[in-house]
């Protein structure tokens, strides 16, 4: 006859020891007294309660939002995790950024559908936070919650012209090629011959192979089909990426670099002056290994090229700064760009500007210089570095307090770098610290139901993940049933498609009869259509 306040005593103390076994995360002192167990939080002495947190909100579906409520289900074996996404499908950058030349990339999703799969994981698509419900409700509904709505909007040059017809954030016209339902109109005129990307990082590199492929190529991928049928149309021959800062310093992978010089039909052209390096990019290079590889890369790629008969061009430019966009008619014609050299020491140089300039024809134009989060009401916003105010992941306000209960992850917590890779260690932090504030009880305690409340105050249906599975496998289904598909055939399955099809698909979803009538295409907006007509959560 143990008395029950004993084993009340005894489940809270093992399920804190669990939460704190699952992952390193310390275990506050423990008082037990009289059957309470309780835990000292400043001067007040407040009830443990291994249990929470009991319920969290993930705001984005991207890796950001995935990483951290995988790490929190699987190191809480009783919290419950609602993901709100802004829209009917998830993945974030994953569906919308991710070239679609990269179907492995694109594997990830596998793994996220994983977490889907705990029945104490919800889906909530449709629902953005700051329009649809606010911050402040989520607060008084969940005990925290994970802001993971990564960066959804890009630098400016701030030069004249920007304004211009044809030209483009590179992230515009990334979610264009990728089928991101709000880009589906992009007017991209691409019957010039020259393109000019300003930026010299991976998604520079990404659009410029997307410009260079051959459209057989791009075919096998699963590119939405508005971006095939005008890319299959494009006249660019000469793509010109231009960074402001020289090759050493350039940001893009060593494998995107050989990846590009490998587009069949393409010559890779690089300046010889722009190859000479200074003491200083010399010491920088003798550094670093990446930095060393990129070099010698770029070096015998130029060279295997010297020969070569191709019919469009990549011109990798360096040390150039544009300084306005000079256009006909209203639409962009050429760059005007001032040469730069590299000053300071190795590790701390910067361009400077020589005063000589440069004009580079342009019929269109990217610009490709980062990715930029936004702040929604009620968050701690560090306007400066355009993040999340945070400490491992805790946001914090002006002193550097913590703001309980609100944790950031993903781009939105360390701006938009790092592959989607870096989102595991960086989300597991936020977790990390979700679960130690849970067990030093120092999350908020609420009354609120989470979404079984809130969805009566939010004026449009929730999807769910199901929703988005029986979408996704009536999408594959038809890949494999031609008849049913529009005239500008969609590709067949790529090594992506294909891994999601290892199950024979199943029947049919019942889609309501005038979601039929749509001549099916292939495009996330026509998904997110069917989506929201064919089933309400
Ligand atoms: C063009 C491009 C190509 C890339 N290619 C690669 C690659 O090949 N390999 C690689 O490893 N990495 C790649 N990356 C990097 C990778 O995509 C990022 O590291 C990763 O997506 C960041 O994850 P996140 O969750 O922070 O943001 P996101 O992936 O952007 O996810 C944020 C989610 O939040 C949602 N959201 C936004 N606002 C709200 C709101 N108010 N309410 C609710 N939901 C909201 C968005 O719809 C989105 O689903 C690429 C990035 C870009 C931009």
């Amino acid at each position: 006859h143990i008395p029950a306040y004993s084993c009340i005593c005894f489940r809270t103390f093992e399920l804190g020891l669990e939460v704190m076994l699952r992952r390193v995360v310390s275990l506050p002192l423990l008082h037990v007294r009289g059957g309470a167990i309780t835990v000292k939080r400043g001067k007040k002495t407040v009830p443990f309660n291994p249990s929470s947190p009991r319920h969290v909100c993930v705001v984005g579906s991207g890796p950001g939002g995935f990483y951290c409520a995988d790490a929190l289900l699987r190191w809480h074996p009783t919290v419950k995790v609602d993901m709100i996404e802004k829209y009917p499908f998830p993945f974030g950058l994953v569906r919308t950024g991710v070239a679609p030349d990269h179907p492995e990339v694109k594997n990830v999703t596998n793994r996220f559908e994983g977490v889907a799969e705990s029945d104490r994981f919800r889906f909530l698509g449709n629902v953005q936070v700051g329009e649809d419900v606010s911050l402040d409700r989520l607060r008084q509904h969940y005990n925290a919650v994970v802001l993971a709505y990564g960066a959804s909007s890009d630098r400016t040059l701030g030069i004249a012209g920007e304004e211009l017809g044809n030209v483009f954030a590179a992230r515009d016209f990334v979610n264009w090629y990728n089928g991101h339902p709000d880009y589906v109109d992009l007017q991209v005129d691409l019957s010039g011959d020259a393109a000019v990307i300003v930026g010299n990082g991976n998604v520079a590199i990404d659009v410029a192979r997307m410009l260079l492929k051959p459209i057989a190529e791009l075919e096998k991928t699963d590119m939405t089909e508005h971006a095939l049928e005008k890319l299959s149309k494009a006249n660019i021959k000469d793509v010109y990426v231009v960074g402001r800062r020289g090759p050493v310093q350039a940001a893009y992978a060593t494998a995107e670099l050989r990846e590009i010089a490998a587009v069949d039909g393409t010559k890779l052209v690089v300046n010889e002056s722009d190859l000479a390096l200074s003491e200083a990019d010399k010491v920088e290079v003798e550094k670093s290994r990446a930095m060393r590889r990129k070099m010698e890369a770029l070096i015998k790629l130029k060279d295997d090229q010297k020969g070569k008969n191709a019919e469009k061009r990549l011109h990798l430019r360096y040390l150039l700064s544009p300084e306005e966009v000079k256009g006909e008619e209203g639409k962009a014609r050429s760059i005007v760009f001032v040469k730069n050299r590299m000053e300071g020491p190795a590790g701390k140089q910067s361009a400077v500007s020589t005063g000589e300039v440069e004009e580079i024809g342009a019929d269109v134009v990217f610009r490709s210089i980062g990715y930029k989060s936004t702040s929604i009401p009620g968050l701690h916003f560090d306007s400066r570095r355009a993040v999340a105010a945070n400490k491992m992941g805790r946001v914090v306000d002006a002193n550097g307090e913590p703001d309980r209960g609100i944790y950031a992850s993903g781009w939105l917590k360390r701006g938009p770098i790092g592959i989607i890779g870096t989102n595991i260690l960086d989300s597991q932090e936020t977790a990390r610290s979700i679960l130690e504030d849970g067990l030093n009880c120092t999350l908020p305690e609420v009354e609120g139901e989470g979404w079984d409340t809130l969805r009566q105050e939010v004026n449009k249906p929730a999807t769910s993940f199901s929703d988005w599975k029986r979408l996704d496998e009536e999408e594959l289904r038809r890949y494999e049933s031609p008849s049913s598909l529009s005239p500008f055939r969609p590709p067949p399955p790529t090594a992506h498609t294909r891994t999601r099809t290892r199950t024979p698909p199943p029947p049919p979803p019942p889609i309501t009869p005038p979601t039929l009538a749509h001549t099916y295409a292939h495009s996330l907006h026509t998904r997110a259509h069917i989506l929201l007509h064919s089933h309400e959560y």
